[in-house]
């Protein structure tokens, strides 16, 4: 269990400069509010002590000199919709409210903080960003792999920067940590502010991260198509492969706003391909009675259905072996040998979800949280991230986030909202025959 030291976000030292915004008294958020983290009341009194978050949002006075600071900001890992609108918020908050006009890109993710890849950091002005909230993916371009914090933070000190925005995933987060562990060794003032960014809402301490919103919104489209497909044929199957590594919120998120989905499988919960009660027996039973049937997985679902070794990408993530495909042959051969005809129509629009530009939801959630990041930085927080909890901005620090993945709880609503839409059996393991 966290403890209230886990919860307590770094700061580089005493916020001596008021604050540039020229805001109401109201309007700036008090050094000691809180969000709590339980919505829940602890049942057994007196056995937990609060625990909460600080609030984010402008402060009073602030930690920067807005004359004397540049920023750089640096996305890393995959793409995901939304990545533009956190950039163009940070330069825009930055430029026009705090008045912090030396800012820098840098290139191609940590690379880009390598000076032996000759990725030169560009300028960045509001007229440079004005429009890129439009597109798909990230502007500054992306990257995985190690840099060594030693010669990340020498570029940090040789370029001047005081403020280095992080925005990406677990593995970019982790990355942001080790930076801030090097800047904190020299002792230098320098602020890393994560900004959250995963279409697969996998962030430990985070209610939701930018990209998800959309994500399931191109997910249910692929679901529709499925549906299509599966109603057009007689025996008609729609298998739809979506993202979700390692937890299957977009495959959830999708089977509940969709309504047509009959079977969801996610990471999270272990399902048998054989055997009565199996997927593939229960499958069977529906399309038997439905004639036709929608099926989505997410990724990271059934692995342990494959022999091979798992490969390494460059960051060192494992890469799953492909699930979609094995389905889909296992679910021909199925009823290929009960001599049943079926239409079975694999879609995997994976890469076509997480290039797309923001939705409206996702371009209002990354808006927000490039200002309440700047925010941060400016009163001087570090080695936190900008998260959402109960409604509300806050500031979490990275350690305890990459402490753990945020995952499906079977016994929370969100699960059994999916088993009630689906009607799929509580479990699909098999009960043998
Ligand atoms: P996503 O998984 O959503 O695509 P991510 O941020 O998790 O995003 P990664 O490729 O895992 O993507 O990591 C992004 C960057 O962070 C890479 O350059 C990687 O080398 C670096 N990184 C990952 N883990 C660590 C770590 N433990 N220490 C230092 N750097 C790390
Ligand atoms: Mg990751």
């Amino acid at each position: 269990m966290p403890t209230s030291e886990d919860f307590t976000v770094k700061t580089l030292g005493e916020c001596r400069f008021p604050s540039p915004l020229n805001f109401p008294e109201e309007l700036y958020v008090s050094e000691h509010t809180r969000i709590r983290f339980a919505a829940e009341i602890p049942n057994e009194i007196g056995s937990d002590e609060e625990l909460a978050f600080e609030k984010a949002g402008p402060r009073k006075n602030i930690f920067f000199d807005p004359n004397e600071t540049k920023a750089a900001i640096v996305t890393c890992g995959g793409i995901s919709p939304g990545l533009n609108d956190v950039i163009r918020s940070i330069v825009m908050q930055m430029y026009y409210k705090y008045g912090v006009k030396n800012l820098l890109g840098i290139r191609f993710g940590y690379k880009g903080l390598n000076p032996a890849n000759w990725l030169e950091p560009i300028k960045l002005t509001p007229n440079d960003v004005e429009r890129i909230h439009e597109l798909g993916g990230t502007v500054l371009g992306s990257s995985r792999g190690h840099e060594a914090p030693e010669v990340m933070v020498d570029t940090l000190e040789k370029l001047h920067i005081n403020v280095l925005f992080c925005i990406g995933g677990d593995g970019t987060l982790r990355g942001a940590d080790v930076i801030w562990q090097e800047v904190e060794r020299r002792g230098l003032p320098i602020s890393i502010i994560g900004i959250p960014k995963t279409i697969d809402n996998d962030i430990g301490y985070v209610a939701k991260t930018f990209g998800f919103d959309t994500a399931v919104a191109e997910a249910r489209h692929a679901l529709q198509c499925a549906h299509v497909e599966a109603k057009g044929a007689q025996n008609g199957i729609g298998l739809v492969k979506v993202m979700g590594r390692d937890s299957g919120f977009i495959a959830a998120h999708a089977t509940l706003a969709n309504l047509d989905v009959n079977f969801t499988l996610i990471p999270e919960v272990a399902f048998d391909l054989h055997g009565k009660g199996g997927f593939l027996d229960a499958l069977e039973q529906r399309i038997r009675k439905r004639h036709h049937a929608v099926i989505i997985v997410a990724e990271g679902a059934g692995q342990e259905f494959f022999q091979e070794d798992a490969r390494k990408d460059a960051s060192g993530n494992i890469l799953h072996n492909d699930i979609g495909i094995l389905l889909r042959d296992e679910i021909q051969t199925y009823f290929k040998t009960k001599n049943i005809p079926i239409t079975l129509k694999y879609i995997d629009p994976s890469y076509i979800i997480r290039s797309v530009a923001a939705n409206a939801s996702d371009s209002i959630f990354c808006a927000h949280l490039g200002r309440y990041a700047v925010h941060a930085a400016m009163a001087g927080r570090t080695d936190m991230l900008v998260g959402r909890w109960h409604d509300e901005f806050t500031h979490v620090p990275i350690p305890i986030t990459v402490s753990t993945r945020k995952k499906i709880s079977t016994s929370s609503a969100l699960w059994l909202s999916v088993l009630e839409s689906t009607g799929q059996p509580v479990s699909l393991k098999s009960v043998g025959c």
